[in-house]
């Protein structure tokens, strides 16, 4: 069942985490460091789900790939030089990065009818401080302007990293651990710096995963909670903080559960509760949290070209049988 349940074992040949075991505990190091396998395995845990023996392979492959001195495919240490250097994922220069906030302001001043709009960077004593995932600065600021549009008529108490805001982080891939922690020690360290109760996280499954990663494993600075922002909008919607009405999107809809999110964090309900809360016509997906299997293992698999389109093959065959079946 567990490669069975593989989201590549039918479409890589050998990609098979029985298989892969198998030369680690026979002792055949070498073997086992030149497999495809490291670096085709997308560290979604989907295998540990139907293990007897518990094995998780996330831990496993990424242990494989970042403790052994093996060459990183792809550009995944391009972009974590740059994260390191530049403090965010996309190498965005500070100065861009006030700019999209003042442009966003104004789109918001004028959109919300309020020209005395601000969006709140660098406040010091806020409740929570807002991680990003970068593209929500460097290519989709659209995101980021609805995200805050809802912080508007939450009247939350948040705010933006000054110095760091970015909690994407690809040393959760490549496994090395010295980059993992160089990239997100210093979000951790700009939320102590702002005096901030909580830190609330983008949708991004593995922003998410890696912020708490950080915090759970390699940070001896104070905890802080660290919570999924979908977890907020659930909370608020229940509460009557955010009124909400489904009427406006009519259409069947289901949701995803991005693994990164779900299986391995365990934030199932949030995410189902906000669709339920927004959507008059929700179905929930038949591939609960413990089986589902990331549509496009997005931040593992991008950038290593020579799998895009076997990722791609995987969604397709996913969005078709969606189509025919239904969520249901
Ligand atoms: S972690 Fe995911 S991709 Fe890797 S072997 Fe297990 S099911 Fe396959």
């Amino acid at each position: 069942m567990c490669t069975a349940g593989c989201v590549y074992s039918d479409i890589i040949p050998d990609n098979d985490p029985r298989k892969f075991l198998r030369k680690l505990v026979l002792g055949m190091r070498e073997e086992a460091l030149k497999d495809p396998f490291i670096w085709n395995c997308n560290v979604c845990e989907r295998c540990t789900v139907e293990c007897p023996m518990g094995i998780n392979f996330g831990l496993i492959t990424r242990g494989m790939r970042g403790q052994f001195g093996i060459p990183t495919p792809g550009f995944i240490d391009k972009v974590v030089n740059e994260h390191i250097h530049s403090g965010n994922q996309m190498d965005v220069p500070a100065d861009e990065y006030m700019e999209t906030i003042e442009w966003i302001e104004e789109e918001l001043q004028e959109e919300l009818g309020d020209p005395n709009y601000k969006v709140n960077v660098g406040k010091v004593g806020a409740e929570f401080i807002f991680g990003l995932n970068a593209r929500e600065i460097k290519y989709y600021s659209h995101e980021l302007q609805e995200i805050l549009k809802v912080f508007y008529y939450a009247k939350a108490d948040y705010t933006l990293g000054l110095h760091r805001w970015d909690c994407t982080n690809l040393g959760l891939f490549s496994g090395k651990n010295d980059d993992f922690i160089e990239i997100q020690r210093p979000f951790l360290e700009e939320a102590v710096r702002l005096g901030v109760k909580k830190i609330v996280v983008t949708e991004c499954g593995h922003a998410y995963k890696s912020t708490r990663l950080m915090a759970e494993k390699f940070w001896d600075g104070p905890q802080l909670p660290i919570i999924s922002v979908l977890e907020v909008y659930d909370e608020w919607i229940k509460n009557g903080t955010l009124k909400v009405d489904p009427t406006k999107n009519p259409e069947p809809c289901t949701v995803h559960d991005p693994c990164n999110l779900v299986r391995k964090s365990g934030v199932l309900e949030a995410n189902r509760n906000v669709m339920k809360a927004i959507c008059s016509d929700f179905a929930k997906c038949i591939l609960t949290a413990s089986i589902t299997t990331a549509v496009v293992p997005a931040a593992a698999v991008w950038p290593c070209r020579s799998l895009r389109q076997s990722a791609w093959l995987k969604l397709k065959e996913k969005l078709n049988r969606l189509m025919v079946q239904g969520p249901r």
